[in-house]
């Protein structure tokens, strides 16, 4: 099964399934409509803002280095939303989209998950891989509406961002593409803190969510490009 994450990806059928094509056409929303606050418990989200996203790559590089991940695989897809504009010119209306697991607060990968590997870590509520647990059945890929899991050709293990849980933030460092992203695109934060930064922006910017509309109440937002007259 294709996944986001393979480099010979099939891009208009990924923007397709994810809904991301049409992220410039749907209505824009306020932060946080929708998503279970338990009060005491982190809620971790990501916003993407397609505005201040150059397409350097560089969360991707720095994604799969610290998740070692092996070749031809990533946990983010990073593509060009407007293809038919080619090469490094000059274009008024290049947008990237940046693609992930969506870290779902109903998350059908791990209702689906037979062994428990695909879990939702009970302190950080993040949805993460148990991989001694993994059988490779691929359950949850095919249970993920935004076809955001893999298996990894060399743990023979199902995989999926996870706000680089156990590499990075258990660590209390913030994930691996925040931090390389160097013209402030991805803001990472805890959506239950009235005082955190990425709450503070999705109050002042109206975002979106891809596929809001399938209940499983992503966790990611994305502030995107309007244009100008529409
Ligand atoms: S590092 Fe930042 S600017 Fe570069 S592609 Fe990633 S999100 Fe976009
Ligand atoms: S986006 Fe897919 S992999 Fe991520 S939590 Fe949702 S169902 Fe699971
Ligand atoms: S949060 Fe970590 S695992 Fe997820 S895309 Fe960013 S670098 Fe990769």
């Amino acid at each position: 099964m294709e996944n986001i994450v393979s480099e010979k990806i099939d891009r208009r059928k990924f923007l397709a399934g994810a809904g991301a094509s049409s992220l410039v056409l749907v209505s824009l929303g306020g932060c946080g409509a929708g998503q279970k606050r338990e009060p005491g418990k982190p809620h971790y989200g990501m916003v993407f803002d397609q505005n201040k996203c150059v397409g350097c790559r560089d969360c991707r590089i720095a994604c799969n280095k610290t998740n070692n991940l092996p070749e031809g695989v990533s946990r983010l897809l990073l593509e060009l939303e407007n293809s038919q504009i080619e090469g490094r010119g000059y274009a008024a209306d290049r947008r990237y989209i940046r693609v992930s697991c969506q870290q779902c607060q109903d998350a059908p990968c791990v209702t689906v998950c037979p062994t428990g590997a695909a879990h939702r870590d009970p302190k950080t509520g993040i949805v993460t891989m148990d991989a001694d647990k993994c059988v490779g059945c691929k359950y949850c890929i095919v249970a993920c509406p935004y076809n955001a899991r893999f298996i990894n050709e060399e743990t023979k293990v199902a995989d999926n961002c996870d706000f680089c849980l156990h590499t990075r933030l258990s660590k209390g460092e913030q994930p691996a593409c925040v931090e390389a992203c160097k013209y402030d695109a991805l803001v990472f934060g805890d959506l239950n803190d009235p005082n955190s930064y990425i709450n503070k922006l999705l109050a002042v910017k109206d975002s979106v969510r891809i596929r809001a509309e399938l209940g499983t109440e992503p966790s990611l937002r994305y502030i995107p490009i309007v244009k100008q007259g529409v």
